[in-house]
């Protein structure tokens, strides 16, 4: 039905659309279907061949979800979250990507995305209230609303060391893994980087290698996810409890996750009984540790405890107290870099054909034809994977070439850091919308409830201009000033900026380090969204063509 009534509000040009959405993962998905069901002809362009986004590109060994699968998935339709059956607590890539194709298949989405098409420039004409969106190969078409589903971590991040070009071995980056499987076994291997995505994989890859060789920068906390099969009585419980458990999600809690709601600070409890408590929160397992108390990120000498209570779990696990110790973080407070949720990781390095090479002081000088040299030795390895991360959150968009009033690029505008009013929009760049961009919840929440959250607000937000005859939208300079003051202010109050994160710019050398997502949590800042539709969209300026043409003229 939706299907048809967008194509009979196509206009005749194939080169002009209502809506022009950049990337098919969950939210360019999402955002397809629900502006079809408003009627809209809508075009989503993706540099993939296939939909999924994170799912698609990130195939490497050990590639699954860290937030339990029954709630890293879609809500909005209460069919497909009943037809749908998640086969282990923490589903594999594979399994979801293939959801994330079940969803294109079921939602007849295809015909409305065209993939392997990469946009390359978008500039917003004044003078027609009209994007005008490159495509690579130089294609041009025109749209009235601009949407940026481009993903938080879609843009892998390779270090620029030197030699690179002459490894005669294979390459591989965690983030832009090759369709075809990967077999490592009998092969020597360098894998580095310490974050989630490396430490997802680093125990496959060292079943396979004849020797594995981790190359670590900086230690990172991490948390057994205690993956298991999803049980039939477990995952029937969530079906039958959905609406229910997805409110909770949205409205109450912090990081749209069902989780225990502790109402105690760690240092409430004596040292026993918070000792019990940690316990308790490693054998659950997973990013819901983190909650255990309620101001793990907020109190610094409450954060010590726990830190200190995973250092020991390292120092019970690993062997040789040599390792266990390079192992340990000690440069930032637990949670403040997003937590890695892993199996086997710190067992991985009791293995015989595993060795840790501590890169912190002495980084790698260069790779060579045959390996990795560090310090004047060299590694001599047949592959070496990158799991160095991603230009998170402003690198997909800034790799595009945005132009709003008066040709001002988006990368001159964030030139000192993303600035946007509700993580939603930027001033001087009407009718272009972010799905959650910087100052938003977005990276630090279960991130298909922040997708659907955007997705429904834009949404409504669109009908709403069309029943009131409006075509321009954008936020007022007042109003995204004072966001981004709110959410300085709110970061400022936790321990996150005491870390050199990703969620700071931090990796990415040269970039501005500001604190990029809102951290009030997804409730409060839902509340808000609702509250600033219901008064009017208040901070945005809203105007028909005529108004805006009329004032322009002034
Ligand atoms: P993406 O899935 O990143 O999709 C964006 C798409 O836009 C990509 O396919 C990209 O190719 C396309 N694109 C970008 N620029 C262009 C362009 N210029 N032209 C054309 N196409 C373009 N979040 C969680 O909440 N829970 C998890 O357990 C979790 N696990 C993760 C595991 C990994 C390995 C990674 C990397 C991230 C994980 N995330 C997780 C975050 C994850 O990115 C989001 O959950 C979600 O999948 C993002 O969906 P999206 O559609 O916003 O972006
Ligand atoms: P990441 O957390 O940014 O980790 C990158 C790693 O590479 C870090 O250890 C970093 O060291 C290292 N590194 C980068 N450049 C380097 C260099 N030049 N020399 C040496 N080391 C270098 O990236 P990621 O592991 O891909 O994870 C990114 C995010 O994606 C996660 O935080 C999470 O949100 C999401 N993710 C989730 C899962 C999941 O469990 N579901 C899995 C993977 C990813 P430094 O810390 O010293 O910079």
């Amino acid at each position: 039905m939706a299907e048809q009534s967008a194509a009979s509000a196509r206009v005749s040009s194939d080169e002009m659309y209502d809506v022009v959405v950049v990337g098919a993962g969950f939210a360019g998905m999402y955002l397809l279907h629900r502006l079809r069901g408003l009627g809209l002809s809508v075009r989503v362009y993706e540099q993939g061949s296939g939909v999924g986004g994170t799912w698609y590109w990130n195939r490497y060994p050990g590639a699954r979800c860290d937030v339990e699968s029954m709630q890293y998935s879609y809500s909005f339709d209460e069919q497909l979250q009943q037809e749908w059956n998640w086969s282990e607590r923490y589903a594999p890539q594979p399994e979801i990507l293939k959801y994330a194709n079940h969803v294109a298949d079921r939602f007849n989405l295809r015909g409305d995305i065209q993939f392997d098409t990469t946009v390359k420039a978008a500039a917003f004409d004044d003078s027609n209230n009209l994007w005008s969106v490159t495509l690579g190969g130089g294609k041009r078409v025109d749209a009235r609303t601009f949407i940026l589903a481009t993903g938080c971590l879609s843009n892998a991040r390779m270090p620029d060391f030197k030699g690179l070009g002459s490894f005669r071995g294979k390459t591989y980056h965690t983030g832009h893994w090759p369709h075809e499987e990967v077999d490592f076994t009998g092969l020597r291997v360098g894998v580095i980087g310490t974050g989630s995505s490396a430490i997802q994989s680093i125990p496959l890859i060292a079943e396979q290698a004849s020797q594995l060789y981790v190359f670590q920068r900086t230690p990172n906390f991490s948390v057994p996810a205690h993956n298991e099969p999803l049980s039939d009585e477990k995952r029937n419980e969530w079906k039958a409890n959905y609406p229910a458990l997805r409110h909770r999600a949205r409205w109450e809690s912090r990081n749209g996750i069902v989780n225990p709601m502790p109402q105690k600070g760690v240092l409430d409890d004596t040292p026993e009984d918070r000792q019990r408590e940690f316990e308790k929160g490693w054998q659950r397992g997973g990013i819901a540790f983190m909650v255990t108390y309620n101001n793990i990120v907020l109190d610094k000498a409450s954060n010590d405890t726990v830190s200190d209570f995973v250092r020991d779990k390292i120092a019970g696990v690993v062997e040789d107290p040599s390792i266990a110790k390079l192992l340990q973080p000690n440069n930032h407070p637990i949670g403040t870099k997003r937590i890695c949720v892993d199996t086997d990781y710190y067992q991985t390095f009791n293995r015989n054909n595993v060795e840790l090479v501590d890169i912190r002081a002495l980084q790698i000088e260069e790779v060579t034809p045959d390996g990795i040299k560090v310090n004047g030795r060299e590694y001599e390895v047949d592959a070496i994977v990158f799991a160095t991360g991603f230009d998170a959150m402003t690198g997909s968009v800034a790799k595009i070439d945005i132009r709003g009033h008066g040709n001002v690029t988006l990368n001159q505008k964030w030139a000192e850091g993303p600035k946007t009013y509700l993580g939603l929009m930027t001033a001087s760049f009407p009718n272009m919308f972010i799905i959650t961009g910087p100052g938003s919840p977005s990276v630090l929440s279960n991130m298909i409830v922040s997708i659907e959250q955007h997705v429904d607000w834009i949404t409504d937000c669109l009908a709403y201009m069309r029943k009131s005859g409006l075509d321009r939208i954008e936020p007022l300079k007042d109003a995204e000033d004072k966001w981004v003051a709110h959410v300085n202010e709110v970061a400022s109050g936790t321990l996150y900026p005491q870390a050199n994160s990703w969620y700071m710019g931090a990796n990415i050398p040269g970039k501005p380090q500001i604190f990029m997502p809102y951290i009030g949590g997804v409730g409060v800042y839902r509340q808000i969204c609702v509250d600033v539709a219901a008064k009017g969209y208040e901070g945005f300026a809203l105007s028909s063509r005529q108004t805006a043409a009329s004032v322009a003229a002034e």
